[in-house]
């Protein structure tokens, strides 16, 4: 079931011509933190906004129910379903709890997607998905769980392979880990020497803490930065669990300080607008927390964020996570 680098070269086939060639660039300042080259690959750019769309594009292609698809996702997985049925011209119903800010609602619906709000919790907008596979006979597409959406997300480490041979490490951000699997795997089985670490906030990283235990945890989730990394992997995880955990030569976590100040360096240094997770490996860089040896990229995941909280962070001001307030600090101050 796992799948290999034959279903990644399939999924890019899939992908091509619509999510797929986005732009790895270098980053000057961060080459000269690190004393070899670093590279941006920029999944900012793509039509959603995220990576995402390369595993939706791949799995809603796999789907043989002409009834559509569903899922809980009401970021950027949400997103990328919601975009790819359209362009299959088959249903997509995207589950979410009442909790749902308004925003988020009507971007899936801009997206042509169906909304069905149930509920107050996560889990009964669960309930309702696992009602319209059993009792409408769509099917669900999990954001990492899956062995189409691994391989669509694969698809970044056969573009950063070939656009850069000589590479030796790549920081992918990590939640629920499909896109950590997928380019770890895809990457390896072209250059096995090739290092790959997952990163994490360090509070409530529920990838980190199953590879440190041994089998799949669930964690509190906390507001974060980071916010498209929280959520947990999944008790029942068959696929993204065991490929991280084989596959990934390390996992660390880095802090809602050193994400701050990581959106400052990617905003300031490469003029890129981008979510929190997407810093996490300059953040690790910038704090010592992984040990560079050559040339290395980053995967800057994603751009939709919350502008208001951006713009606290670049112009330096306090910035409140639940009960966590993080310091403002202005760059370069
Ligand atoms: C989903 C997502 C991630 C993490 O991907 P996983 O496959 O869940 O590990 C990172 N960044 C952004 C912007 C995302 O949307």
């Amino acid at each position: 079931m796992r799948p290999v680098l034959a279903d990644v070269y399939a999924a890019a086939k899939v992908i091509a011509g619509v999510a797929d060639r986005t732009p790895l660039v270098p980053s000057p300042y961060m080459s000269g933190v690190c004393g070899h080259e670093f590279l941006l690959k920029l999944e900012n750019m793509q039509p959603i906004g995220a990576f995402k769309l390369r595993g939706a594009l791949n799995a809603v292609a796999g789907v043989q129910a002409a009834a559509g698809v569903t899922c809980c996702s009401t970021g950027n997985h949400g997103r990328g379903v919601a975009w790819a049925a359209r362009a299959r011209g088959i249903r997509a119903v995207i589950c979410m709890s009442e909790l749902v800010p308004q925003a988020k609602v009507d971007g899936i619906r801009a997206l042509g997607a169906e909304v069905r709000i149930a509920g107050r919790s996560q889990d009964a907008a669960q309930a309702e998905a696992e009602r319209l596979v059993a009792e409408e006979g769509l099917t669900e597409i999990s954001p990492f769980d899956d062995p189409l959406v691994i391989a669509g997300q694969g698809t970044i480490g056969l573009e950063i392979m070939a656009s850069c041979p000589e590479l030796e490490t790549i920081l992918v951000p990590l939640s629920g880990g499909g896109l950590a699997a997928g380019v770890a795997m895809a990457a390896k089985a072209i250059k096995p020497s090739i290092r790959v670490i997952g990163i994490s906030m360090d509070r409530g990283a529920a990838m980190y803490e199953s590879i440190r235990a041994g089998h799949p945890v669930e964690v509190e989730e906390v507001p974060s930065l980071a916010d498209s990394l929280g959520g947990g992997i999944g008790m029942a995880n068959r696929l993204s669990y065991p490929m991280c955990r084989d596959l990934l030569d390390d996992a660390v976590l880095v802090s809602e300080e050193e994400i701050y100040h990581a959106m400052q360096v990617l905003y300031y240094e490469d003029r890129i607008v981008a979510e929190g997770a997407c810093v996490v490996g300059l953040a690790a860089v910038l704090n010592g927390k992984v040990n560079i040896t050559g040339p290395t990229a980053t995967i800057v995941t994603g751009r939709n964020l919350d502008m208001a909280m951006f713009t606290r962070v670049v112009t330096g001001q306090d910035v409140v996570l639940g009960d966590k307030v993080i310091e403002g600090k202005r760059y370069g101050a």
